[in-house]
């Protein structure tokens, strides 16, 4: 909301989200008055960004690309796109900044995606500016938080914009309340309508603590939890593993978002059903927005996101968090197998 809110987003505009995501994507541009696009996914659950394209209106003012799971979005092709002729001469610049960038914003929604890499670079400097959440469930927390890496092109200066973006998360104020009170200190501005999100100073230190052990220890972790998953259902021609690395990318591990082929949406939650009996608590991300009643009431409809639905039917997030260890996570392979060996009747073998 922040950063839909400085580049000036509301009421007429439109953005542009991946149907496949946790809602908080589509809240932030709906409560500045926003309309949200939203577009199908690929068969690695991020946007597709050749559907991207048919999306772009002459109100589009903002792409949020999730890297869902912790595997990073094309960024590479998304900039390609907003900078293409045709679709800078869409765009209608309305205020100053968006009269600097020029183009349709590209605001990553980075929740589950801090410390993942593109291209040898961490995550954080492809995007114009990379929005982590430091919720309690993800990577990195601070109980409730989140951080922003800006990362504008010129003109911008992106220490100013940080100067501005700190003033308006804390109710447009340009000091805080440690520094008024240095001697004499006392006077401030309030340089615009801004929100009161700042992150308190608390929840600030438990993220630094987390952060100062993020690559040695809490990372590392959540691979060998990862690799241990791969190694056993890459066995299973049933089991179709998420996206991990490749040439391009290495993921942030943040959710193992397991796919069975072949099977239903009542044979999945049916599979849930005997993973729970075995004591192991799975999950699904996501519930499509599409599939929710806000959403539903707004007209938005499954039909229309139909790779959306093939991956969210054939979803079951297996556990992943620091501490797991590796005896928990053959127990939760096992459950999972017994489960779908209760579940799937064997399939005839075809002469
Ligand atoms: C968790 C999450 C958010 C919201 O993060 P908060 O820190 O709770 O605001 C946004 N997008 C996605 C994809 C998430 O998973």
């Amino acid at each position: 909301m922040l950063m839909l809110r400085w580049y000036g987003i509301g009421a007429g505009d439109e953005v542009i989200i991946p149907a496949y995501t946790y809602s908080a994507t589509a809240l932030c541009a709906m409560n500045i008055g926003a309309k949200v696009i939203m577009v199908d996914v690929r068969e690695d659950f991020n946007i597709d960004v050749n559907k991207i394209k048919a999306a772009i209106t002459a109100r589009t003012k903002a792409i949020l690309p999730v890297d869902i799971g912790g595997w990073m979005c094309d960024y590479d092709a998304i900039l390609e796109l907003v900078n293409e002729s045709d679709i800078i001469s869409l765009f209608n610049p309305a205020n100053e900044r968006q009269e600097k960038l020029g183009r349709i914003l590209v605001l990553s929604d980075a929740a589950h995606s801090i410390g993942a890499v593109y291209k040898g670079k961490p995550n954080g400097q492809q995007a114009d500016a990379t929005v982590f959440s430091l919720h309690s469930v993800k990577n990195v927390t601070t109980g409730e938080g989140g951080a922003i890496a800006l990362n504008l092109p010129a003109p911008f200066d992106n220490q100013i914009e940080y100067q501005f973006l700190k003033a308006f998360a804390l109710n447009g104020q340009t000091k805080s309340a440690f520094e008024k009170n240095q001697p004499g200190a006392w006077r401030y501005d309030i340089i615009d309508q801004g929100l009161k999100i700042n992150m308190p100073d608390i929840c600030a230190a438990i993220g630094l603590a987390q952060i100062r052990k993020y690559h040695s220890e809490l990372l590392p972790d959540r691979k060998r939890i990862f690799e241990q998953y791969n190694n056993a259902f890459s066995q299973y021609d049933w089991a179709q593993l998420p996206p991990y690395y490749n040439e391009c990318k290495v993921s942030s591990c943040h959710l193992y978002m397991l796919r069975i082929q072949g099977i239903t949406e009542s044979q999945r939650d049916e599979l849930i059903l005997e993973i729970a009996k075995q004591e192991v608590g799975v999950n699904v991300h996501y519930i499509p927005m599409a599939m929710l009643t806000l959403f539903k009431n707004k007209g938005y409809d499954i039909k229309d996101y139909p790779i959306t639905y093939h991956n969210y039917a054939r979803e079951i997030t297996l556990p992943v968090y620091n501490g797991l260890t590796e005896a928990q996570v053959e127990y939760v392979i096992q459950s999972v197998v017994n489960a779908y060996h209760a579940v799937i009747p064997v399939r005839q073998e075809v002469s």
